[in-house]
């Protein structure tokens, strides 16, 4: 829509009066790494992070979440979503964030997403610093981020803020924004355009080469077999993804044994319950029993199942898996480069 400029000495008043105005969360420090945080003082704000430890789909889908209380009167729902601002989010956890809208919206409206998700305003910033495991630059090449509502870029003096909603363009009012030049608009592109050169990580095969591949290589066990071999199981590659989505539900009853809640948790393909399924009469089947399948079907949702529905592979390049995995065999890249390359 418009495209200001604001320069550095009056970006921290502009965070203050966003945190002023409402919540507002953004990467902030912890210890070496960062995360996305309730921002108390400008001062907090770390816009020049590599990744965050958890994506900022955590704020609309939490690690552990009530869908309703009950009791003998009957239930209701304990959801409160609150209007506030995910500032600093980089490009492909945007990329992340449209693909989780996506499903969460079709078919079975997921009603606690989208109000969390409805009631908070948007504003990427540009990747001032590459993390060494990133790959973002080789996957998905012809996604595009859509769901944030501005954008904002360093530049030298300042920051480009891009807005591309009437949400976006409302927190203008907050602070001492002029119009971009042409040339600020410029030199924010060309800032944008380098950082797609600095990954470490690279695919060596585009997307529809890579999907057809992975699922031709479905049925070698004896490949899925070798790249699994040292996972635990532990689940902490689906933890930290940005495009994983999956949830258990889980019934707790308080001790008066008529009142309790319902709380869903994240959850993940490749721990070793995952796919446990009650027969019933104290029976169960687990259809994923395999750790090897388990792997499998993880790479097969990330980089050809979902590719049609969310036109692109469900897979952002974040590189966050691969730093999380303590055998380091949960790296796309190198498992998906061993299936192309064959
Ligand atoms: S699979 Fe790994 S690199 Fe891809 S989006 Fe998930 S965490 Fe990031
Ligand atoms: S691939 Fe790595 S992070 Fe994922 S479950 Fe196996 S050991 Fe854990």
């Amino acid at each position: 829509m418009t495209a200001s400029f604001i320069r550095h000495d009056d970006f921290p008043a502009f965070v203050s009066a966003m945190i002023e105005a409402g919540p507002v969360y953004g990467p902030v420090a912890k210890r070496s790494r960062f995360a996305f945080e309730r921002l108390e003082a400008p001062g907090d704000l770390r816009l020049d992070y590599d990744v965050t430890i958890l994506p900022p789909k955590k704020l609309f889908f939490p690690p552990a979440q009530d869908l309703l209380h009950f009791d003998e009167a009957g239930f209701r729902a304990p959801l409160e979503p609150v209007e506030k601002v995910l500032l600093g989010v980089h490009f492909y956890d945007v990329k992340a964030i449209d693909q989780t809208d996506l499903l969460f919206s079709e078919r079975n409206c997921d009603l606690n997403y989208m109000a969390h998700r409805e009631t908070t305003t948007i504003v990427a910033s540009n990747i001032q610093n590459v993390f060494h495991r990133a790959f973002f630059a080789s996957v998905g090449r012809n996604v595009f981020p859509h769901g944030h509502d501005a954008f904002l870029t360093a530049i030298e003096g300042g920051y480009v803020f891009e807005t591309r909603t009437e949400r976006g363009e409302k927190l203008l009012a907050l602070g001492a924004f002029e119009p971009a030049t042409d040339a600020q608009v410029k030199e924010a592109a060309q800032v944008n355009a380098a950082v797609l050169e600095q990954c470490p990580e690279k695919l060596e095969s585009g997307t529809r080469e890579i999907a057809d591949k992975v699922r031709a290589s479905f049925k070698d066990e004896a490949l899925w077999t070798e790249l699994a071999e040292d996972c635990f199981s532990c689940g902490s590659c689906n933890t930290v993804c940005p495009t994983c989505y999956c949830f258990d539900v889980q019934d707790t009853w308080n001790v008066d044994q008529v009142s309790g809640q319902r709380t869903r948790f994240w959850d993940g393909c490749l721990t070793e319950d995952f796919a446990k399924c009650s027969l019933g009469e104290g029976a169960c089947e687990n259809f994923r029993e395999e750790r090897a399948a388990r792997f499998r079907h993880r790479i097969m949702r990330k980089a050809t199942y979902l590719n049609v529905k969310l036109g692109g592979p469900a897979c952002v390049g974040c590189g966050r898996c691969s730093a999380a995995c303590t055998a380091d065999i949960a790296d796309p890249v190198r498992v998906i480069n061993r299936i192309t390359a064959s």
